[in-house]
């Protein structure tokens, strides 16, 4: 039994109980002050602030200790926490997510990987609407015609989102379709800007005009996303379905750049692109933006084709390239915190939302002395190394979830939409209900019931896999490859090659 498995056996028995009992001694909430599992955390992280003699004494004698116990544990580096949650700019979405976290202990408990009491971040469809007609659309968008929200509902989907948990929501996506095709795009981005702290865009970047630049970072957009499949038209256009789609997609990076907006270039690698990775990754260098891989999965309209899928040695050989561009500027910047005391360069730029990424990410590292790791779909954040365990790779309807364009929830948005993935509708139903109770959800976050397979002699799939605490699988591929069963392995792992070969038989 790996350790990970022994350890949530043994928090369910031992310290659960009492973690949640002491938790629930500050999550209060003070008529005078407010949250005091928030307020008892800056209080602990120096910061001043005003609290009445009963929240005083509660959180210095009952959280306090606790904060002090669970940061040496977890072994989180207290200055990051400041640096982050203090004087980061994004320190509410950080003290949100903190207070998702705490709750979600007080409601279920200290588990490997952890659930938190809400998602930390939604991605929103808000649109079936595009001006393209990509192959590998996961939302098969521009052909339905389905109903949207109107803008006053899309605000009532915000006004719930932002009082999540009783938290908020740290994070909120818009995609599609193409986000800046909804007539109401701004309006609504500036409705949620003003109730939760984080907004992204993921967009084909076709429609990014100068003008459009300027209101997306206007409107307060804090980071935006553009698909670009290819260093060339060539490529990209093909795929995209749209001569001329390259170009306007390429200069909406720039003008995004130019804002001083977060820019990332997105790339689905697949077989007809990925000769292409060490382009891309220099444009994306030259153009000073980030760099995402998006993970082939076969569903909406990628799933007609299948053969586009990467082979376990060609995903991992991707996953090789961008995680040593990681690698190299964690190491300089170690270089330079050594030399100068600090460092300014950006490690956070190289991301594969392939769960795997963690796995290849610490073989890297380790193979050069260090400890470090990059989980799937995150920002490489010095101090959450000792954590990955509890974040845990695949994130579905664990530390992130998806909404469609009618308000139905699924567990993420490369899941298909269906009866048997909607959980229900946010305006229809209970969230909070559906967040504790759905038994899809509860499948997704346990590590434990992973399937195995035996082939020849030989022990596969995630189940039996040491890694599955900090990577888990793509658990939308394993829907996908498995008939909708989402505790079968992900056969794009290099480790699951066997299984690979005997699936793909049927399908090329
Ligand atoms: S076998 Fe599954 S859990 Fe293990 S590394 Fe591969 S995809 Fe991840
Ligand atoms: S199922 Fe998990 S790993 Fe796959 S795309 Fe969704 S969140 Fe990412």
């Amino acid at each position: 039994m790996q350790i990970d498995t022994i350890e949530n056996n043994l928090f369910a028995v031992t310290l659960n109980p009492l973690l949640r009992e002491l938790i629930s001694r500050f999550d209060l909430e003070c008529p005078e002050d407010g949250s005091l599992l928030l307020n008892s955390l800056k209080d602990f992280l120096g910061e001043h602030v005003s609290l009445c003699p009963t929240c005083r004494s509660i959180s210095r004698n009952i959280a306090r200790p606790f904060y002090e116990i669970g940061s040496r544990l977890l072994k989180t580096d207290k200055d990051f926490m400041r640096t982050q949650f203090i004087n980061g700019e994004y320190g509410e979405a950080w003290f949100k997510g903190f207070g998702l976290m705490m709750k979600g202990v007080e409601k279920y408990g200290i588990r490997i990987p952890f659930v938190p009491a809400g998602p930390f971040e939604v991605v929103w469809n808000v649109t079936y609407k595009c001006n393209l007609k990509c192959k590998h659309c996961y939302e098969d968008a521009g052909n339905k015609k389905l109903p949207e929200l109107t803008t006053d509902e899309a605000k009532q989907v915000v006004d719930i989102l932002s009082k999540i948990a009783g938290v908020g929501l740290p994070a909120l996506s818009f995609s599609g379709g193409e986000p800046l095709a909804r007539r109401d795009f701004f309006e609504l981005a500036a409705y949620a800007k003003k109730r939760i702290p984080y907004i992204s865009i993921a967009s084909n970047g076709t429609l990014i005009t100068k003008d459009v630049a300027k209101k997306i970072k206007d409107v307060g957009v804090d980071y935006v996303e553009i698909s670009i499949d290819g260093a060339s038209s060539k490529v990209h256009d093909e795929f995209r379905g749209i001569p001329g789609a390259f170009e306007k997609a390429l200069q909406g990076v720039k003008n995004c750049a130019e804002e001083g907006i977060d820019t990332c270039i997105a790339t689905v690698l697949h077989r007809n692109n990925f000769a292409e990775t060490e382009k891309i990754i220099k444009l994306a260098k030259e153009l000073d933006v980030r760099f995402m891989h998006f993970n082939y999965i076969p569903t909406g309209r990628a799933k007609a084709h299948i053969e586009l899928d990467l082979t376990p040695e060609e995903r991992l050989n991707i996953l090789q390239t961008i995680g040593k561009e990681i690698i190299n500027l964690y190491l300089q910047a170690k270089e330079e915190e050594l030399k100068k005391g600090r460092s300014d360069i950006k490690v956070d730029r190289f991301f594969s939302t392939c769960p795997q990424y963690a796995c290849v990410t610490k073989e890297l590292s380790r193979q050069v002395g260090q400890k470090f790791m990059v989980e799937a779909h995150y920002a490489a954040k010095k101090g959450v190394e000792n954590v990955a365990n509890f974040l845990g790779g695949c994130g579905a309807g664990r530390l992130y979830c998806a909404l469609e364009p009618n308000g139905d929830i699924k567990p993420c948005v490369f899941f298909p939409t269906n009866e048997t993935t909607v959980l229900g509708n946010i305006l229809k139903d209970n969230y909070e209900e559906i967040w504790d109770k759905n038994p899809l959800l509860w499948q997704l976050r346990i590590r434990e019931t992973l399937e195995t397979y035996i082939m020849d002699g030989e022990e596969l799939g995630c189940g039996s896999c040491p890694d599955k605490y900090i990577c888990g699988g793509c658990r939308a591929r394993a829907y996908s490859y498995f008939k909708g069963n989402v505790k079968a392995p992900d056969i794009g792992c290099i480790r699951n090659k066997p299984l690979w070969e005997k699936i793909m038989k049927k399908h090329l």
